[in-house]
C-alpha cells in the first residue's frame, strides 16, 4: 500500500513539474490564425490551416489557454490537435475536418479548458465554436473553415481568451513585534499601493490604523503600545482583494487604543460601539 502511495505522489509530482513551468496553469505561444480565425498553437511553427497553407499568426498577440487547472466558469474538454495545432472540442470526437485532411488527431494534448459565458480579466470575448470543424475561432473575424464554407457558430456559447497571463493571487501574511518602543506588524503579499487597513481588537472594542502597501505589495506599520485587557488579536485587510492576514500582537495594545469603561462625565467618544462591525 505504501509502495503504492508513493508511486501515485510521484507520479503525480512529475505531472505538476511540466505543467509547474508555467503559472496558474496557463499556457503562452496560442495565436490567432487570420487565415482561418482559429486559435493554434505557435511553439510547434505555423501548422496546418486550410488549403495546404500554414497558419497566418502575424497579426495576432500572444494568447493563454488554461491546461489541467479547470477555473471557474470555463468549459474542460478542449484539446489540441497535433496536426493542425488547433485548440479543438472534443466534447464530439475527432470530427471529420481536421485542416491536415480527415479527423483532428488529439494525442499528446493536455486536458484545456476555456471560459464560458464569463469573461474573465484580461480576456477577449467574441470566441466562437465551429461545429463543423470542433475548432475555436475568432467569431468577428470569419476566416474559411476547413470544411471550405464558413465556420458554423449557430451551436457555439460564448466564449473567451485570456490575453495576459492573471496576476499570482495574493495571499497577505503578517508578522506582529515589539522594538524599540514600539509595536511593529510587518506584513507582505497585499495589493502593491493600495489600502490595507490594520485592525487592533482586544477586549471588544477595535481601533483601525490605515496604511498603504508599498510597491512590491509590502507593509510596515509602527505605533506606540500599552498593556491590553488580555490578548490583542490584529487583523490586516487588504482593501482591494478584501483578504486578511491575521496576527497577535500578544498582551499589548496600541498606546491610542480604546480605555474602558467609559466614565460619564466623559462622554461616549471611546465608548460608542462602531456599528459597521456589530
Ligand atoms: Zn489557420
Ligand atoms: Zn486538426
Ligand atoms: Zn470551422
Amino acid at each position: 500500500m505504501v509502495a503504492t502511495h508513493i508511486e501515485g505522489s510521484s507520479r503525480r509530482r512529475v505531472g505538476r513539474c511540466v505543467i509547474g513551468e508555467v503559472a496558474m496553469g496557463m499556457q503562452p505561444g496560442w495565436r490567432w490564425c487570420a487565415r482561418c480565425s482559429s486559435l493554434a498553437y505557435s511553439g510547434f511553427g505555423d501548422g496546418i490551416c486550410v488549403h495546404d497553407s500554414a497558419h497566418d499568426f502575424g497579426g495576432s498577440g500572444e494568447y493563454f489557454v488554461s491546461m489541467v487547472d479547470v477555473p471557474e466558469g470555463s468549459q474542460p474538454g478542449w484539446r489540441w490537435c497535433n496536426r493542425c495545432q488547433c485548440l479543438c472540442y472534443s466534447g464530439f470526437g475527432d470530427g471529420d475536418w481536421c485542416a491536415a485532411g480527415g479527423p483532428h488527431n488529439f494525442e499528446g494534448s493536455g486536458p484545456y479548458s476555456v471560459p464560458l459565458g464569463a469573461i474573465p480579466p484580461s480576456s477577449q470575448d467574441g470566441w466562437r465554436w465551429c461545429c463543423t470543424c470542433l475548432c475555436l475561432v475568432y467569431g468577428e473575424s470569419g476566416g474559411t473553415c476547413p470544411s471550405g464554407g464558413a465556420h458554423d457558430f449557430s451551436r457555439s456559447g460564448a466564449y473567451s481568451v485570456a490575453t495576459a497571463m492573471p496576476p499570482p493571487e495574493l495571499r497577505p501574511s503578517i508578522t506582529v513585534d515589539r522594538n524599540s518602543g514600539m509595536l511593529r506588524v510587518d506584513g507582505e503579499g497585499f495589493t502593491p499601493n493600495a489600502r490595507v487597513n490594520i485592525r487592533y481588537y482586544n477586549d471588544h472594542k477595535n481601533l483601525d490604523l490605515p496604511t498603504t502597501a508599498n510597491e512590491i505589495g509590502r507593509i510596515a506599520h509602527n505605533t506606540g503600545y500599552r498593556r491590553a485587557e488580555g490578548s490583542c488579536t490584529v487583523f490586516a485587510r487588504d482593501e482591494t482583494t478584501g483578504r486578511t492576514a491575521i496576527g497577535s500582537a500578544g498582551t499589548w495594545v496600541p498606546d491610542n487604543f480604546p480605555y474602558d469603561p467609559v466614565p460619564i462625565d466623559q462622554g461616549t467618544a471611546f465608548g460608542e460601539p462602531d456599528p459597521r462591525y456589530e
